[in-house]
């Protein structure tokens, strides 16, 4: 299947990766590709250069946000909650209409420190405002409640853990639960609707005090029941 990872960053590049493991055909999208490529500094996670991981990833491409949503079946918006609309508005509407959308974003606004604060809650969520913006899109929010690592591999914590799935429509959710079983995920939970994503989103307060309190990001929730 061909998808466009919107994003650069940590989760950008763990989905990118695993998608290109499977056999997809991926093309991440950036502001400037030109720019991204040559980015000197690695960021303070310690992750890698662009140019360094993508000379590890020969076939995976990198583009525009346009050019990546253009050609794709399936989007990814893997990138900074803040930016998200701005940037589905650069992929283009027409790019993006009929078009999954597998939101990870979390709408988190760090303008007043650590730890951040989330710009959109409770009665509404940044899942339902790229949907709203975007209606011909089938937006489907998962993923955006563990870190990047996991959401590729979750084999890598000892025992099986969950994740969930939120959307309006069910077709789009059975293409993201299917793909979720191909990254290896054995627990996908239907939350509903989207505006289920409310609830996903503002887990980020806890799953972020738990990183704090654990000093790892290696750790999922796990619904026992
Ligand atoms: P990030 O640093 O949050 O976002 C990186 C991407 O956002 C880059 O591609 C960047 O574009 C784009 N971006 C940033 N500011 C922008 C702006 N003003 N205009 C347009 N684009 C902008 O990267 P991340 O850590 O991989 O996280 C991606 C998303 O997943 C976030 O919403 C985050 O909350 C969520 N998430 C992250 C994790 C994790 O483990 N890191 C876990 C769960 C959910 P360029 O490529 O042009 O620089």
């Amino acid at each position: 299947m061909k998808f466009a990872v919107l994003g650069t960053g940590s989760v950008g590049r763990a989905i990118a990766d695993r998608l290109d493991e499977l056999g997809h055909d991926v093309l991440i999208g950036t502001r400037d590709p030109d720019a991204t490529v040559a980015r000197a500094a690695a960021d303070d996670m310690g992750n890698p250069t662009y140019a360094e991981w993508a000379a590890q990833h020969p076939r995976v491409r990198l583009g525009s946000f346009a050019e990546a949503a253009g050609q794709a079946e399936v989007v990814v918006n893997a990138t900074n909650g803040g930016a998200s609309l701005d940037v589905l508005a650069l992929a283009g509407a027409d790019a993006l209409a009929g078009k999954v959308i597998i939101d990870i974003a979390n709408p988190l606004d760090f303008s007043q420190g650590m730890p951040p604060t989330l710009f959109v809650k409770d009665t509404d969520s940044l899942a339902e405002q790229i949907q709203r913006a975007f209606p011909s899109a089938r937006v489907v929010k998962t993923l955006n409640t563990m870190t990047a690592a996991l959401m590729v591999r979750p084999a890598e914590l000892a025992e099986g853990s969950s994740v969930f799935v939120s959307g309006d429509d069910p077709q789009a959710k059975a293409v993201v639960t299917a793909l979720l079983q191909e990254f290896g995920h054995s627990d996908v939970i239907d939350l509903g609707n989207l505006s289920s994503a409310r609830g996903t989103e503002m887990l980020l307060p806890v799953w972020l005090r738990l990183w704090a309190a654990l000093g790892t990001p290696m750790f999922n929730f796990k619904i026992v029941r």
